[in-house]
């Protein structure tokens, strides 16, 4: 039997943006939806046009999208014409694939917050839907409170699902707005939804006011809904919505739902999972959640001895999906209560051939032990923790020394009487036996510090042109006047390998500087670069 296609709906950029905190610019907006559109999302939802200059910019953009690019809205307000009401217009203008409308479908709302009667609501609901479709839009129904609304007065939550499904309606959204509802909840309701309208034509969206969005979405799917709306990292108000990123890997890899059905999102998109996770959060300047399901850096790490050595003899004994294909990676910790085999196990992995009874072992996990009770994070840098462990082992040539290096800022007039702040480094380095002086200025200290220092390594230059920062991470670890910088850097080179480094110092020029260096020295160990 061909598998039946489900579609995957994201609102991170409109229901995503009510989080506390989170205030998305125009050029956020156009980066995460292509990041949306690259993983492989069925509908993009991009925000309210009309109702914030940001929202109406974007929506008179030109985005290049092959996701469904959506607009939302209200249905016209009761007692208007569409044709008399500027909050319709402005949808109806917008350039958008697809109008998504939000209408009331529990009958106290209705009468209290809306103070209407039900037979002007679904008046309103069969007029907006109608004046969408007239568009030639695909057109959404967001059914709010659908789960209390059924409870209360199901004919009533019903009749409004209908209404927009019979004026064309392609998708009936049934929302848990208050995220109130329960999984057998949701299962039932939906059962009965799809009795009056198709499955292929019914969407969940799900809160997570009592931690059940992802549950609550996948209990709908069961019961015939075939459209599950939610967002990245479940960012959303209060508790948040549907996190797509726990949804996504249970759809393509649980058999339950891999076997029945497709999504949009291939294989290979798959594996892009834990990287748009984590780019998401560094957008929003917050650690992405170390215990994420799937994406998770902890997701599939084991600290404790016993098992490490287990899943180095079968990894299956441990995991319920393999890291690899959500873009993670197995992570046997090597930090504090960490054995033994936690380290033989990194080295493996790293192809660090070293016997298990080396007492040079001990001693790795001595230097990793002090370094990590001062800062270090050896976990998120790969790069660091090999050249330490390359160190330790005695395989690490003494490529050059930095001699000396020097860091100005200076805030000044420039020639056309702007005040501009520009940084000039100077690094005095020797290399086999020849002491190279090298100067530049950047767009800040640590810019102009990593472009002086790149800028001539003698016979090493060739090793490391290609060689790119693509991110840089600053963390302060013990806040007040004794705070410690930890300083994480991402390379790449023109392979697209990406390494990570680490820099930990009071001082952020040298924490920097620190890992700047491992940056290099590891592009040319593994480049092979001659002593
Ligand atoms: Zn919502």
């Amino acid at each position: 039997m061909a598998p039946e296609r489900l579609y995957l709906f994201d609102t991170t950029l409109r229901d995503g943006a009510q989080t506390n905190g989170v205030d998305f610019t125009l050029g956020d907006k156009l980066t995460i939806a292509k990041m949306l559109d690259d993983l492989g999302i069925d509908y993009v939802e991009g925000g309210y046009p009309g109702a914030n200059p940001t929202d109406t910019q974007l929506f008179a953009e030109d985005r290049k999208l092959g996701a469904t690019f959506t607009a939302f809205g209200m249905t016209r307000r009761p007692g208007r014409s569409t044709s008399n009401d500027p909050g319709l217009a402005a949808l109806l203008e917008a350039k958008a694939d697809a109008i998504c409308f939000v209408a009331k479908s529990w009958d106290y709302h209705v009468r209290v917050a809306l103070e209407t009667t039900p037979e002007e609501n679904l008046a309103s609901i069969r007029d907006s839907v109608g004046a969408a479709v007239a568009t030639g839009r695909e057109v959404l129904l967001d059914c709010e409170h659908f789960f209390d609304g059924y409870k209360a007065n199901p004919q009533f939550a019903l009749a409004c699902a209908k209404a927009a499904y019979d004026q064309g309606a392609r998708w009936i959204v049934l929302c848990d707005t208050n995220g109130g509802a329960l999984p057998h909840e949701v299962e039932t309701v939906v059962s009965e939804v799809i009795k009056l309208i198709p499955g292929d034509h019914v969407g969940i969206h799900a809160h997570n006011d009592t931690e059940q969005a992802v549950a609550n979405s996948l209990a709908a799917v069961r019961a015939g809904a075939r459209q599950i709306q939610g967002t990245l990292n479940g960012l959303g108000e209060r508790c948040g919505n549907a996190n797509l990123v726990s949804i996504i890997p249970t759809l393509k890899l649980k058999p339950e739902f891999s076997d029945r059905f497709e999504i949009g999102v291939s294989d290979a998109q798959l594996k892009s999972l834990a990287h748009v996770s984590h780019t998401l959060d560094e957008m929003l300047n917050r650690a992405p959640n170390r215990h994420a399901p799937y994406v998770g850096e902890s997701a599939f790490a084991t600290k404790a001895g016993i098992h490490a050595s287990a899943i180095m003899k079968d990894p299956a004994t441990y995991e319920h999906v393999s890291p690899d294909h959500v873009g993670n990676r197995r992570k046997l910790l090597v930090s504090d209560q960490a054995g033994k085999s936690n380290v033989l196990a990194e080295l493996e992995r790293i192809g660090l051939k070293v016997d298990k009874d080396d007492v040079r072992i001990m001693r790795l996990l001595d230097v990793v032990k002090e370094r990590e009770a001062i800062g270090y994070a050896y976990e998120a840098a790969d790069a660091s923790f090999e050249l330490l462990a390359r160190r330790v082992l005695g395989e690490v040539p003494n490529y050059f020394d930095v001699e000396k290096f020097d860091v100005n800022i200076e805030q000044r007039d420039n020639a056309v009487g702007q005040r501009v702040t520009v940084s000039l480094a100077v690094v005095k380095v020797k290399v086999d036996g020849e002491t190279l002086i090298s100067a530049a200025e950047g767009i800040g200290p640590v810019n102009a510090l990593d472009l002086a220092l790149r800028k001539d390594l003698g016979k090493y230059q060739g090793y490391i042109t290609g060689l790119e920062l693509t991110d840089y991470r600053v963390r302060i670890l013990n806040g007040g006047t004794e705070a410690v910088t930890r300083v994480l850097i991402e390379s790449q080179d023109e392979s697209g390998e990406r390494w990570t480094t680490v820099g930990v110092s009071p001082n952020i020029i040298d924490a920097s500087f620190q890992a700047l260096m491992d940056s290099i020295v590891y592009k040319l160990v593994r480049s092979g670069a001659p002593a």
